[in-house]
């Protein structure tokens, strides 16, 4: 028996990293599960390596409210007429100080980040609530709860979450639907290290100096594992999390427990 069986599941940013994590082991659990991603070759090869009956693909800008329209009706057409969960995993990261960051930049943060969890709640819940409920997970960040120097828009998205998290699951708990939001700290992915996007793997400068860092900064001595991430998202997305809801999980090897390096 899989913790999610039975359950169709709708997964944004789902091509890589976290997103990607979330659809293997959600479809491992028992789900079927709808990626959606802007990157559409790599979707598309995530979602095969699953197989049809376990796994499609779409395109979904999760900023644009007709993708959200679209992926809706894939869903149901693909998995028969009902979805049960959510996760709003997409997002995008920029470095800048505020005081220089273009208004474009900080727009753009909260349409993708912030925009992108609301439509998703808008257009998937009442699906969610006509299937009879289920969960809603919306991924924060530890910048969504506590301060980090140069990532202004995005904490700022980030903080938005945990608020549009709460409101939700006020709303909808009277229809079944539990909404909770993670908020990992550094995790190994293309987001928190690009060099993993190098076409021959990062250097062994480039993980040295990212494991060097970790290891200093992080009590557990090193950056999280998407496939850790998908952990949570899965006890948030199953009956092993029945009387949780409204609340952000940290989840950062213990970087916000407080001060570890003096
Ligand atoms: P990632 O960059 O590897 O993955 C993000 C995914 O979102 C990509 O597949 C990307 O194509 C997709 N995406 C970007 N814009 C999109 C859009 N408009 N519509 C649909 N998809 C879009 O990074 P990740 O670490 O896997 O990030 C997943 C989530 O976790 C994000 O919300 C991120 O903010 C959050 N997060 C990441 C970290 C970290 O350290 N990696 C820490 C805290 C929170």
């Amino acid at each position: 028996m899989g913790k999610l069986d039975g359950r169709v599941v709708v997964i944004t940013g789902a091509a890589r990293g976290q997103g990607e994590q979330e659809a293997r082991l959600f479809a491992a659990e028992g789900a079927r599960v709808l990626l959606g991603d802007v990157l559409d070759e790599q979707g598309e090869k995530v979602a095969k390596e699953l197989g049809p009956d376990r796994a499609r693909y779409v395109h979904l800008d999760v900023s644009r409210e007709e993708d959200w329209t679209a992926a809706v009706a894939a869903a149901k057409d693909a998995f028969g007429g009902r979805i049960d969960g959510l996760v709003n995993n997409a997002g995008i990261l920029r470095f800048n100080e505020l005081t220089a960051t273009p208004l474009e930049e900080f727009q753009q943060l909260i349409q993708v980040n912030q925009v992108g969890a609301f439509l998703g709640i808008k257009h998937v819940a009442p699906e969610i609530a006509a299937a009879g409920g289920g969960t809603i997970v919306n991924t924060s960040s530890y910048t969504g709860l506590t301060g980090m120097a140069y990532v202004g828009s995005y904490a700022a998205t980030k903080a938005a979450i945990v608020g549009l998290t709460r409101v939700a699951a006020l709303e909808l708990a009277a229809k079944g639907i539990r909404v909770n939001a993670m908020c990992p700290g550094a995790v190994d992915t293309p987001m928190a290290n690009p060099a993993l996007l190098d076409p021959d793997g990062p250097s062994e400068e480039a993980t040295a100096a990212m494991a060097e860092l970790y290891k200093r900064v992080v009590p557990l001595g090193r950056a999280g594992l998407p496939a850790e991430v998908a952990r949570l998202a899965l006890f948030l997305s199953s009956e092993d999390s029945s009387y949780i809801t409204g609340q952000p999980f940290v989840i950062d090897g213990g970087w916000m427990a407080g001060v570890s390096v003096l």
